[in-house]
C-alpha cells in the first residue's frame, strides 16, 4: 500500500536543471506544508536569482539540438509521459492531495486530466502543418512554415498543481521549445515528480529545468528582462499576470495569460432543475470552489429561486468536509490561512449587506483550513463576494426576472474566462452563450475543461488558449519564405 510517507519520500526534492537534479545556492531550503493540518510536509529547494539564471543557461543551451528533434521522438516521449502517470495515478494523486488538499477521488481525476494534456499534445507535435501558395500576382511561391518560439518561462498556480504544469509542457515540448517551469510555492511536489517522469519517459538534458522557489518575484523578473526567453506562459491571478505583462513588455515577449474568473452561472425558468442543480454542485464545488471556472455567481429565476437554493443547500449541507485522504471526504481544507481568512471575509461582508446564510458561513474550528459548503440568497449587489475571485465553497445566489437584465449583470465584471447557462429552450442557450463576454460556455453542465478544447478567457482573464487545436500555436511562430520562380 502507498502511504503518505512513502510517496514523499519517493519525489525528489532538488531543482532540476539542465538535466541534474541540483541544490539551490547555499543549499536554501523551504517548508511544503499540509493544508489540513497546518503542518509541514517536508522541505524542498528554494532558488536564488542564480539558479534561475542557471536553470535559463540550461534552456537557453538545449533549445537549437531541441528544435532539430523531429516531432516523431518529441511525441514520443510525452506519449510514454503519458502512461507513466496513468500508471502511478495513486503515487501522484496521494502527493497532491498531501500538498494541496483536493479530495483524494479529485486528485485521481486530475491526474487522468493532466496526463491528457500529454495525450493530446502528443498527437499534436506530429500534425504541424504550413502553407504553400501562389501569390496574386502569379510570380512568387509563398512558403509559410513554423518553428519552435524558443526558450519558454512557466509560471504555474498551486490549485491544480499538475495540470496546470502539462497543459503547458506538453504543448511546449510538442512545439520544440526548451523551458524553464516555475511551479507555485505551496505545491512543488507535484512538479518535481512530473520532471522525474519526463527523465524516465527520455525527455533530453536542459528542455525542462525546474526551479522552485519562495522568491518568485526576484527570480522570474530577470529572466523576463535579461532577453534569451522568447515567451513566458502564465496561470496564476490577474493582478500578478498584469505585472508580468509589463515584465514581458521590455523584450517583446509572446505571452499566454490564464487568469482570474468571475464566472455567472445562470439558471433560467424554463430549465431542468435536477440538471441545474448538478451543474451547480459541479461549477461551484469542483477543487472545494479554487478554481478559476468556479461558479462565482448564481443568478437564478425569481420564478424558482426559492427552489433551487432550497435544493442547493440541501446538497451542499450534506457534504462531508475533512481531510482529502481520508475515505468519504467530499470538501477538503482550503489552501493555506490567507486563503481561509479571505472567505471568511467575503461572507462576513455578504451578511453584513442583508444576505442570508442557508447552509454553512463559519470556518470549520480546529487544526487545517477548512470552510464548509456554503450557500447565501439575497446578496446585495454591493457585496465583495460578487465582484471579487471567491476561491472557496461559497454559492451566491442572486435573483432576476429578465434575459437582457441578466446578461447585462452577468458581464458587468472585468473577468471573462467562463459562463453557464442552464436552459431548455435551444435558442436561447445560442442567444446566451453569444451574449456572455466570456471565452468558454457550458450549457447544462457545469464542466467545461476538455484538453481538446480551446480553454481561455477574454478581457482581464487573460490571453491566448490552452489545450484545443490551438494550444500548440502559442509555442509556434510561422515564418513566410517567398520564392520567385
Ligand atoms: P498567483 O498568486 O497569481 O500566483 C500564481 C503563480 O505566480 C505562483 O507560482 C506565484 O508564486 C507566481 N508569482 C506571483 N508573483 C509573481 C511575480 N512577481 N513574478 C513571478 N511569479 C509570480 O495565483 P495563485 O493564488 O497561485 O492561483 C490562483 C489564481 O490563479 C486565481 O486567480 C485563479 O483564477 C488563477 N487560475 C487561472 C487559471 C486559468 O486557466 N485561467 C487556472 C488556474 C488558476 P508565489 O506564490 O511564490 O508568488
Amino acid at each position: 500500500m502507498t502511504t503518505p510517507d512513502d510517496v514523499i519520500a519517493a519525489v525528489p526534492k532538488q531543482l532540476f536543471i539542465g538535466g541534474e537534479w541540483v541544490d539551490a545556492s547555499a543549499g536554501a531550503t523551504m517548508p511544503v506544508d499540509d493544508p489540513a493540518t497546518g503542518a509541514a510536509l517536508c522541505e524542498v529547494a528554494d532558488a536564488a536569482p542564480e539558479d534561475g539564471a542557471r536553470a535559463l543557461a540550461a534552456a537557453v543551451a538545449a533549445q537549437a539540438d531541441w528544435a532539430r528533434t523531429p516531432p516523431r521522438p518529441r511525441a514520443d516521449v510525452l506519449h510514454r509521459a503519458y502512461e507513466l502517470i496513468l500508471s502511478r495515478v495513486d503515487e501522484l494523486a496521494l502527493l497532491m492531495t498531501l500538498e494541496m488538499g483536493k479530495p483524494l477521488a479529485e486528485a485521481r481525476g486530475e491526474v487522468a486530466y493532466a496526463a491528457e494534456f500529454f495525450r493530446w499534445f502528443s498527437e499534436e507535435a506530429v500534425r504541424v502543418d504550413g502553407g504553400y501558395a501562389l501569390s496574386p500576382d502569379g510570380r512568387t511561391r509563398m512558403l509559410v512554415t513554423r518553428q519552435p518560439v524558443g526558450p519558454c518561462v512557466l509560471v504555474t498556480p498551486w490549485n491544480f498543481p499538475l495540470a496546470m504544469g502539462t497543459r503547458k509542457i506538453g504543448p511546449a515540448v510538442a512545439a520544440g521549445c526548451t523551458m524553464v517551469l516555475k511551479p507555485a510555492p505551496q505545491t512543488p511536489l507535484s512538479s518535481l515528480a512530473l520532471a522525474g517522469i519526463l527523465v524516465e519517459a527520455g525527455l533530453p538534458a536542459g528542455v525542462l529545468n525546474v526551479v522552485t522557489t519562495s522568491r518568485a518575484g526576484a527570480v522570474v523578473e530577470p529572466l523576463l528582462r535579461g532577453g534569451q526567453v522568447r515567451k513566458l506562459s502564465f496561470t496564476g491571478s490577474t493582478q500578478v499576470g498584469r505585472l508580468l505583462l509589463e515584465q514581458s513588455a521590455g523584450a517583446v515577449l509572446r505571452t499566454s495569460m490564464e487568469l482570474g474568473g468571475n464566472a455567472p452561472l445562470l439558471v433560467f425558468a424554463d430549465a431542468d432543475l435536477d440538471v441545474a442543480v448538478d451543474g451547480a454542485m459541479a461549477a461551484k464545488l469542483r477543487n472545494m470552489g479554487e478554481a478559476c471556472t468556479a461558479a462565482n455567481r448564481l443568478f437564478v429565476h425569481r420564478s424558482v429561486h426559492d427552489e433551487f437554493a432550497t435544493r442547493l443547500a440541501a446538497r451542499m449541507g450534506a457534504l462531508t468536509v475533512g481531510p482529502g485522504t481520508e475515505p468519504g471526504v467530499d470538501i477538503g481544507p482550503l489552501i493555506d490561512a490567507a486563503g481561509r481568512g479571505k472567505v471568511s471575509e467575503l461572507v462576513a461582508d455578504a451578511v453584513e449587506r442583508g444576505a442570508k446564510v442557508l447552509v454553512g458561513g463559519e470556518p470549520v474550528a480546529g487544526a487545517g483550513f477548512f470552510y464548509p459548503p456554503t450557500v447565501l440568497s439575497d446578496v446585495d449587489s454591493s457585496s465583495a463576494v460578487l465582484s471579487a475571485e471567491i476561491f472557496g465553497p461559497v454559492a451566491p445566489i442572486v435573483a432576476f426576472d429578465d434575459e437582457d437584465e441578466v446578461v447585462r449583470e452577468a458581464n458587468r465584471t472585468l473577468f471573462g474566462l467562463v459562463g453557464y447557462v442552464f436552459t431548455r429552450d435551444l435558442a436561447r442557450a445560442f442567444r446566451v452563450s453569444e451574449a456572455l463576454e466570456v471565452g468558454m460556455v457550458g450549457v447544462n453542465t457545469g464542466v467545461v475543461s476538455n484538453p481538446a478544447a480551446p480553454f481561455g478567457g477574454v478581457k482581464q482573464s487573460g490571453l491566448g488558449r490552452e489545450g484545443g487545436r490551438s494550444g500548440i500555436d502559442e509555442f509556434l511562430e510561422q515564418k513566410y519564405i517567398a520564392l520567385p520562380v
